[in-house]
């Protein structure tokens, strides 16, 4: 394990990832365990802790660098609940289903705080609560309806009138918003590498790759995994994908359940003083943005002005016009801020998942070979809490039952 300073495309314009990359050597062997991962993000990175705490030997494969997929490009948002505002989530996937998605995010965010505490991370986090403001009228009237429906599920947040907004936010150009006090933001790509660096340094039974892309999945005579790089195999009892958006590059029968979306990013360089506190989000969440305490600004969204959303790519260049979209999109709702300087620009591929909710689980007819994918646009607590399940129910040890998050969902 190394930290290069020397940062490499696609590295350098993304703003986590500007400092360090922490590297593993490849893989170079052929090798045995008792699980093996593909994918070294936060899901992968979780499920690895996980398994290795219940005693299992895992190999974790990643073909880049451990955390520099999305879960080291996104805006650092740690925060409950799934895409959409609860409200819409209760009418779209009904109240159970909704209340089991924000309760197990919850749980996300607890169990990540427990490995900060556990690992000693240094993940700068920024314990300031989260905003989700809306936009206009409709999505005001939408979020006091999330307010209501939370409240009666016995989910804390507290409502805030235009005018509370306008206090705290020093502006007037949203129509209400929604606190939510458990919510922070971070550093992701430091607590990715942390979690890798504390596994690497206290649970020897799991072994970390960098730069070993998966080409192909087969089996051996006992219909063991046997997962394939250019320089070596591993052969595993079991085999979770943590591969969220290339997730169909290695099995075809994911394409169309986790679609490949890009988020597009800016981050400024620090202003003379901290305006805004806590993590934010509006228009029904296609825009976010935080100042850090150390006075930068990271603005993400725009994908509702690309085309097709912006989905069914793989494209990590951000674009001129989301650049622009993105800056005029924060000197109109926040004029008071000084001049801005883009310092950073980049983008990162999400996977939303068909119906919004993860995918958890074996593949039909492969009781060997489990996902853990399709976070749709909020994996630090989903991925963080998926993983950690996943990694439980194959050692046999959880006693959720997780049918909801069952691929197989899909399969008529
Ligand atoms: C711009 C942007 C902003 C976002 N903002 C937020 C936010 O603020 N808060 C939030 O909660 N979520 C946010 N998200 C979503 C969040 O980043 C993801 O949901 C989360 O990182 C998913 O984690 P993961 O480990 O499942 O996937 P990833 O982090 O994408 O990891 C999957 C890994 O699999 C590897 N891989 C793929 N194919 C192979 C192969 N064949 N062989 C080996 N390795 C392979 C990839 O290289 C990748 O590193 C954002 C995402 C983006 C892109």
């Amino acid at each position: 394990m190394t930290n290069k300073k020397k940062i490499e495309p696609p590295y350098e314009n993304v703003f986590w990832l500007k400092d360090e990359i922490l590297r593993f050597d490849p893989l170079r062997q052929n090798l045995t365990a008792d699980l093996a991962i593909i994918g070294g993000g936060i899901t992968g990175i979780t499920a690895a802790k996980r398994l290795a705490e219940l005693g299992a030997s895992v190999i974790l494969l990643e073909n880049r660098c451990i955390g520099t997929g999305a879960s080291g490009r996104n805006a650092g948002f740690v925060i409950s609940g799934p895409v959409e505002h609860y409200s819409r989530a209760v009418n779209i996937i009904g109240r159970d289903k909704a209340k089991r998605l924000w309760s197990d995010s919850e749980k996300g965010i607890s169990h990540l705080i427990e490995n900060i505490e556990n690992c000693a991370i240094r993940a700068n986090a920024e314990r300031e609560g989260s905003y989700l403001l809306a936009d206009s009228e409709q999505e005001d009237a939408e979020v006091r309806e999330t307010a209501k429906a939370m409240h009666s599920d016995h989910f804390d947040c507290d409502y805030l009138p235009a005018e509370a907004v306008r206090d705290i936010l020093k502006t007037d150009a949203f129509f209400g918003g929604l606190f939510l006090n458990s919510n922070f933001a971070f550093h992701p790509y430091r607590y990715v590498t942390g979690l890798a660096k504390f596994i690497h340094q206290e649970q020897k039974n799991v072994q970390l790759f960098d730069e070993s892309p998966v080409s192909k999945i087969s089996s051996d005579g006992e219909n063991r995994p046997v997962i394939h790089t250019a320089k070596g195999k591993v052969t595993a009892q079991m085999l979770l994908l943590a591969t969220n958006a290339w997730t169909q590059q290695l099995d075809s029968r994911y394409e169309g359940l986790i679609i490949p979306v890009r988020g597009q990013v800016i981050a400024t360089a620090p202003l003379d003083k901290r305006y805004l506190t806590g993590a934010m989000y509006a228009n029904f969440g296609f825009e976010y943005f935080r100042q850090l305490q150390s006075g930068e600004l990271i603005i993400g969204g725009w994908r509702e002005n690309m085309p097709g959303g912006d989905a069914f790519h793989y494209n990590e260049n951000i674009e001129d016009k989301a650049v622009q979209g993105l800056l005029d999109y924060i000197r109109g709702k926040f004029p008071q801020l000084p001049k801005l300087t883009v310092s950073h620009q980049w983008a990162g591929t999400m996977g939303f998942s068909r119906d919004g909710l993860p995918l958890l689980g074996p593949l039909p007819g492969k009781n060997s070979i489990f996902i853990a994918a399709g976070f749709t646009g909020h994996g630090m607590a989903f991925g963080t809490i998926i993983g950690k399940y996943a990694a439980e129910a194959i050692a046999g040890e959880l006693s959720e039952d997780i049918s909801i998050y069952s691929p197989t969902r899909f399969v008529k």
